[in-house]
């Protein structure tokens, strides 16, 4: 089953909260071995797949977060971090997903996963089923960027690239599914990928707990103490899975007990792809598809399909929407390169949020910021060129290089 049989709304995955408590403790996670998503699995619906040791499955999360000084100086905030998704194998936020939705396929016994994608999606679903050999089929829009679409074919999926958009690719998908019996992976589609989402919010709450330092965290004051309470978190918005899939993480924590008060979410949407941006200015929950265009590709979304639960997740924290322009995204592209930082434009739109918060002054400076990078550059080059001035071609000659020097 995948959405409500009676409104066709999309589905939670209830945990058994009260095992659960009787069972673990926060310091359990914290001891685990694991550098990846699988420290949680406790915590999640699925087993780890019979072998998917030592294979890039088993590397899915455990992403590092960066302290940004510099730049959190330049804009005038006191503290600012960078979640790095681009960390994860196939190099964005939606290996989380994909790691899980495989893992349920092994426990159902489907031999083919399907997916819709703009491009993250299949190349996360692509990779992870490649690494313990599982059959998958990616629908994504043509005009994908060429890397991710690479991406697809080299990992070995049966991959049909949709002459039209992402929600063209994303009707076929299920029509396919049905027709073929496949296990349709869509976001915002399938319960289980708000389960891997999620796992980024146990991390940032994981990551706010060590800096509290153990000696507090051992005398038992941590739940309505922790500063992931205090944290803003802006990350870019196209279906709504991703921001509802924090809110899943952090609603899972503080009926744990082990959360006090929640972050507050801040959704990041394009102005060209702002379906779930304008509901929720209208105080709506329903979501009026609009005709995207983006250069963000990741973000580029007709009809959001997680639309309700994203809308929940910022008013729910405390948070807020916020457009954000192609220009200001390419910008907050440019502005984390110099930080070593090469995200892809979706992942550079959650930074172009800060900055629009602050300017707009919903965002404090003295409010500690995190952003999530969801995605690499390297995936989108043609609009990172777009971000920097060409660099000029010389002659080889040091003659040459004084003129321009
Ligand atoms: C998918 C994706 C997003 C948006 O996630 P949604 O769940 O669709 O809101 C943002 N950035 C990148 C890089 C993505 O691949």
């Amino acid at each position: 089953m995948y959405t409500c049989p009676t409104c066709g709304g999309n589905l939670d995955v209830a945990l058994d909260l009260e095992a659960i408590r009787r069972s673990y403790q926060p310091d359990d996670f914290l001891s685990r071995r694991e550098a990846s998503l699988w420290r949680y699995l406790p915590l999640l619906p699925a087993d780890f797949p019979s072998a998917g040791e030592n294979t890039p499955l088993a590397l899915a999360g455990g992403t590092p977060v960066l302290a940004l000084p510099r730049l959190a100086a330049r804009l005038g905030l006191e503290a600012l971090w960078l979640k790095d998704e681009s960390r994860n194998p196939t190099a964005s936020f939606k290996d989380r997903a994909s790691a899980i939705v495989v893992a349920r396929a092994q426990e159902i016994s489907a031999s083919t996963i399907v997916t819709a994608s703009t491009g993250n999606a299949g190349a996360a679903l692509a990779g992870m089923a490649a690494a313990i050999g599982q059959k998958a089929v990616i629908f994504a829009p043509k005009n994908a960027p060429p890397a991710k679409i690479a991406q697809l074919l080299i990992f070995g999926a049966q991959v049909f690239l949709v002459d039209g958009t992402y929600d063209d690719a994303f009707d076929l998908s299920l029509q396919a599914a049905q027709e073929f019996g496949w296990y349709c992976r869509n976001t915002g589609y399938n319960p289980f990928t708000l389960e891997g989402k999620k796992t980024a919010a146990f991390e940032i709450w994981e990551w706010s707990l060590a800096r509290l330092g153990r000696a507090k965290r051992a005398t038992g004051e941590l739940a309505p103490t922790i500063p992931a309470a205090t944290l803003t978190i802006f990350v870019s918005v196209g279906d709504g899975n991703i921001i509802s899939g924090l809110h899943k993480g952090f609603k899972d924590l503080q009926a744990l007990g082990w959360l006090g008060r929640m972050p507050r979410l801040v959704g990041v949407q394009a102005a060209g792809s702002a379906a779930i941006a304008n509901a929720f200015r209208a105080g709506d929950e329903k979501i009026t598809p609009v005709q995207a265009a983006t250069l963000a590709d990741s973000i580029s979304v007709d009809l959001p399909r997680d639309g309700v639960r994203a809308i929940r997740a910022a008013r729910e924290t405390g948070g807020t929407y916020l457009t954000v322009s192609d220009a200001e995204i390419l910008s907050a592209l440019g502005d984390l390169g110099p930080h070593g930082i090469f995200a892809e434009p979706a992942g550079a739109a959650a930074l172009a949020g800060v900055k629009a918060a602050l300017a707009q002054g919903w965002l404090s400076p003295a409010a500690p910021t995190l952003v999530l990078n969801t995605g690499s550059g390297l995936k989108d080059i043609r609009a990172a060129m777009q971000a920097v001035s060409a660099a000029p071609v010389i002659e080889p000659t040091l003659t040459a290089l004084k003129k321009i020097l």
